[in-house]
This record gives C-alpha cells, structure tokens and sequence, in this order.
C-alpha cells in the first residue's frame, strides 16, 4: 500500500480512533462548515428535533468520518456508521432504519456506491421517517408503509457528481471539505503528537505538513512512522532533521509525492509528449482504477499546477517539467 494514499487503509482503522477530535472544538479548520454546522446544530438542539440531512464531500482522508461523529455527538445522540458497498440488500438498510432512535445519525460513507433499489428505500425515510415493505406476492401483494424514528442522515462522498440528482436533492446542507493549509496541518500533528506521546517542534511538524498532501490522515500516518524512527534514534523530540530523514526513508519528496505521482508526471511528459492523455490510458499505465486516479491522485497533482484537466484529457504543466528536469519547449502552453 501506498504510504501517501490518503484512502483508509487496515492500519490506520483502530489508531484512527484514538487520533480522531469528539468536539467542534477540537475539529482544526473546515471554519465555514464548522461555523454552518453550529448554528444547524443548535437549533436542531433548541427545538428538539433532527438536524436535516448532511452530504459531506470531498477527497479521502480530509475528515468526513470524524466530522460526522462530531456532529452526532454535540448533538447528543447515537451514531450508526454503515458505508453504501456494505448494504447489500433493501432489507439490509431497513433494517438499520428500524434500529434508530429518536434523532439519532445514520452515517452512510461511500454514498455514492448505494445501489439504485436501495436508494429508493431511502428516498421515503429521509423525507417522510418512513419505508415501503411488500407483503405478499402477484395480483395480492401490497405495499405497507412502515414509520421510523426521525433521524439524520450524514452521506459522505468524494465528488457530488457520484450522486444521483434525486439523492443529492433530498439532503438540506451541503458541506464540501477544503484541502488543509500547511498550519493546520502542524495543528494536527502538534494535536497528534500529545495523544501518542512524543514530542515535536514547529520544525518537526512543518517537515510533516509540507509532504502530508494537505490531507490530515497522511500527517497522522506520517506522524506514526516518524515516531518510529525517532524512537530507533534514540531521540525523545522529533525536530526537523529527524522527520526530513524519516520521510525521505519512506520515499516521499519534499511534495509530499511517491514514485506513482511521477509515473503519472513522467508518462504524461515522457510518453505523450505533455498530454492530453485520456483517463483510461493513465489508469492503464500505472495500474491504477479510474476513480482512484480522480480521487486520490489528481486532486493533489492539480493543486500543486502540475496538471491542468482539459476537455482531451490531462496535460503536464511547465512546473511539472520543471519539477522531473525535462525541458519545456511547448510555448503554446505556457
Ligand atoms: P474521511 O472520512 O474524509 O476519509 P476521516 O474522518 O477518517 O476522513 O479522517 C482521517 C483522520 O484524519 C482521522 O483519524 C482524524 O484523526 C484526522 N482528521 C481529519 N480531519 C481532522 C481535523 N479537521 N482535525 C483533526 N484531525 C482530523
């Protein structure tokens, strides 16, 4: 497994727990979503009733799991956290349906890969708190409508677009999760490096954030292996000189980048002459699915200019010639 990859992995699973803030308040950044969130949250509170449903969306790793048991927890209520590929059948979902408590959340992480029956049942329990079973079978069968708690549902995505227009229509807020800046990324390890016990200095924790991808769950998996080797050198502080030389023991630049971000820079500059290059060649090349490449790749290597998306396909940048050392000789691109 990729050690930048900001998708879960097995490891990150149980240590996560312990990492992951329970208040608002311990929440670092997302200020407009947490800001909106506060205020939805306490007059949900006030009258007693269930937040409206929430999609969250966004790139792995940026804190949609963890935001939604912040939201169920200043709310003062249960939590039931399933993801769409795990709810395989209709009877599956009402099933979790029944089980809610007045109020409670239901959090849904991968919404968008819900299959289209199980949508349908859903479409009645987030707008009427109900569900549609049928009884019998032929000319006999009837639809009985079942009524369920009220509940919110929080749906976590990584792009809108996944989303059925009726599915996304039926949730009242709409928060889009920002890619961290670099001082809130230290925050978080600073944060961080309390909870395992280890501790850090402004450069120490600069070093991580630089090649942390601005996604909170690479810092924390940083973090944890730059412990490590700081624990092998015998050093009870990480400062800058240990994390550079632990990070560069993993493999990653000082972007924050592993061999499969410049396969992707090399292929597109080396093999195709800057692009376009279509997804489906990419994906081919470094072995990779389509959706992983939209997910987890490109949002980083188009945040750092180093490709643009065209209608064509994708296209190097000069920064990214420059960054493999390759000269740039397209002038109509600049
Ligand atoms: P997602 O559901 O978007 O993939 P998670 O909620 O699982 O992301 O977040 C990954 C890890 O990053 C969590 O374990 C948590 O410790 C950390 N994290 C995410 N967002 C924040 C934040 N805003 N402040 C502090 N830690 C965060």
């Amino acid at each position: 497994t990729r050690i930048v990859t900001s998708k879960k992995t097995e490891l990150d699973i149980e240590k996560d727990k312990s990492l992951r803030p329970s208040t608002l308040g311990e929440y670092i950044g997302q200020e407009t979503v947490k800001e909106r969130m506060r205020v939805f949250i306490s007059a949900a509170k006030q009258r007693g009733e269930a937040l409206d449903h929430v999609l969250l969306y966004g790139p792995p790793g940026l804190g949609k799991t963890t935001l939604s048991n912040i939201i169920a927890n200043e709310l003062g209520v249960s939590i039931k956290v399933t993801s769409g590929p795990a709810i395989e059948k209709p009877g599956d979902l009402a099933a979790i349906l029944s089980g809610l408590k007045k109020n409670d959340v239901l959090f849904i992480d991968e919404i968008h890969r819900l299959n289209r029956t199980i949508e349908e049942v859903l479409y009645p329990a987030m707008e009427d708190y109900a569900f549609d079973i049928v009884m019998g079978k032929g000319p006999n069968a009837k639809s009985v409508r079942i009524p369920i708690a009220p509940f919110t549902l929080i749906g976590a995505t990584t792009r809108t677009g996944l989303l059925s227009s009726p599915l996304r229509d039926r949730f009242g807020v709409l928060n889009k999760l920002e890619m961290y800046k670099i001082e809130e990324l230290m925050e978080i390890i600073k944060r961080s490096s309390g909870i395992l016990d280890i501790d850090i200095d402004d450069e120490g924790a600069k070093e991580i954030a630089i090649r942390s991808r601005q996604t909170p769950r690479i810092a924390n998996r940083f973090l944890k292996r730059v412990r490590d080797y700081a624990q092998v050198k015998n050093s009870d502080m990480i400062n800058g000189k240990i994390a550079v030389e632990a990070l560069k023991l993993l493999d990653v630049d000082e972007n924050g980048l592993d061999s499969s971000d410049i396969g992707i820079l090399d292929a597109i500059i080396n093999k195709f002459d800057g692009g376009p290059v279509g997804l489906n060649t990419l994906s081919a090349i470094i072995g990779e699915e389509e959706d992983t490449i939209l997910d987890v790749y490109e949002p980083y290597l188009l945040q750092l200019g180093f490709i643009n998306r065209t209608p064509r396909g994708r296209v190097a940048t000069k920064l990214a010639y420059d960054y493999l050392g390759v000269p740039f000789t397209n002038e109509e691109m600049l």
